[in-house]
């Protein structure tokens, strides 16, 4: 999603495409804001979005993982809980949250969705809204958790609505919307970016973090609460 002029585009159940965020850039520069993969898939292709065989996706991680969650006959997020710890996989969903030069913020969301989920099932990270939101009024949200919860209470909306019309703080807002991810028997957490260019990361167990800082030439990773875990000067990243 564009903050600065709301523009947005989503893709769902794709399959093929190697670089799912690309594809959506796609969808919202020609004015869609949702498609479903299978209608879109090909176009994009002749478009020149990279497609490859569902197979190439597969991994003997993530296979493992799949087991584990049929065995046990629950749907389970795919970097918390049993079945990523038995397949020593605690990575998924990626979020992006920036901020230009000129304060116009964006946001973009990639997942594979939760592990033994039923087929036809879209979660939050598409929806406009729930798992993805950016407007350069106020803030840019990338979400990843049990999307049931994140839809329900429309969370990055949430987050935007706390900052823009309740004068919250980055903090108390993204803290205040996962209080209601939780109350609704949710878990999971957010990157998100302010219109003054503070970043924040949350989440109730680990998340795998990066980030640049141009104003103050660094870049830096984390991964649990620590602020930073490795960092240094921005001349280190190769473009
Ligand atoms: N939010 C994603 C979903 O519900 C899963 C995730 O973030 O890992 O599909």
């Amino acid at each position: 999603m564009d903050g600065a002029t709301r523009r947005a585009g989503a893709l769902c159940g794709t399959r093929r495409l190697r670089h799912p965020v690309s594809a959506a850039r796609r969808l919202l520069e020609e004015g869609r804001v949702l498609a479903l993969a299978a209608g879109v898939e090909d176009r994009l292709g002749a478009a020149g979005e990279e497609r490859m065989d569902p197979a190439w996706f597969i991994t003997a991680e993530r296979a493992a993982q799949l087991e584990t969650a049929r065995a046990a006959g629950r749907t389970l997020l795919d970097h918390a809980g049993e079945a990523a710890r038995a397949a020593g996989d605690d990575a998924g969903t990626v979020g992006a949250v920036a901020r230009d030069a000129a304060g116009a913020l964006a946001a973009a969301t990639s997942t594979g969705g939760m592990t033994n989920k039923p087929a036809g099932r879209v979660g939050d990270s598409p929806v406009i809204g729930a798992g993805t939101w950016a407007d350069s009024r106020s803030v840019a949200v990338s979400a990843t958790g049990v999307g049931e919860a994140f839809l329900r209470t429309a969370f990055a909306h949430e987050v935007d609505a706390r900052v823009r019309l309740a004068g919250q703080s980055l903090a108390e807002a993204v803290s205040a919307a996962l209080e209601q991810v939780r109350g609704v028997g949710g878990e999971g957490g957010c990157v998100a970016l302010d219109a003054a260019g503070a970043v924040l990361a949350f989440n109730s167990q680990g998340m795998y973090r990066a980030w640049v800082d141009p104003a103050a030439g660094r870049w830096g990773l984390a991964i649990f609460g620590e602020t930073e875990l490795e960092g240094g000067p921005m001349s280190e990243l190769v473009a």
